[in-house]
């Protein structure tokens, strides 16, 4: 089996995106961060959500998160769509 090209971690790949998430019940989590990939949908996509990362128009990775943890909580999902097209294509081979 050829090795996986997925990135491990949603900080590696082109198709991320970080966005504000405060926490509008807690002011010391005014700067916390959503990662969101740009190549999904938001599937939970909630226009009147008082979090910014239920309204994003993209799928969320992670949300509430401190912005010193970014790194440390952005490990690729199962659903990553580089990741399914790899296994679909494996399924074919
Ligand atoms: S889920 Fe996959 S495609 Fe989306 S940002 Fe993360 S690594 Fe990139």
């Amino acid at each position: 089996m050829a090795k996986s090209k997925a990135p491990k971690n949603c900080m590696n790949c082109p198709h991320h995106e970080v966005v504000r998430d405060p926490d509008p019940d807690d002011w010391f989590c005014d700067d916390d961060k959503a990662i969101v990939c740009t190549l999904t949908p938001n599937p939970k996509k909630k226009p009147r959500s008082r979090f910014l990362s239920e309204r994003s128009p993209h799928r969320v990775v992670m949300c509430a998160i401190r912005p010193y943890n970014l790194r440390k909580e952005a490990t690729s999902p199962a659903w990553c769509p580089i990741k399914q097209q790899e296994e679909a294509q494996a399924v074919k081979d």
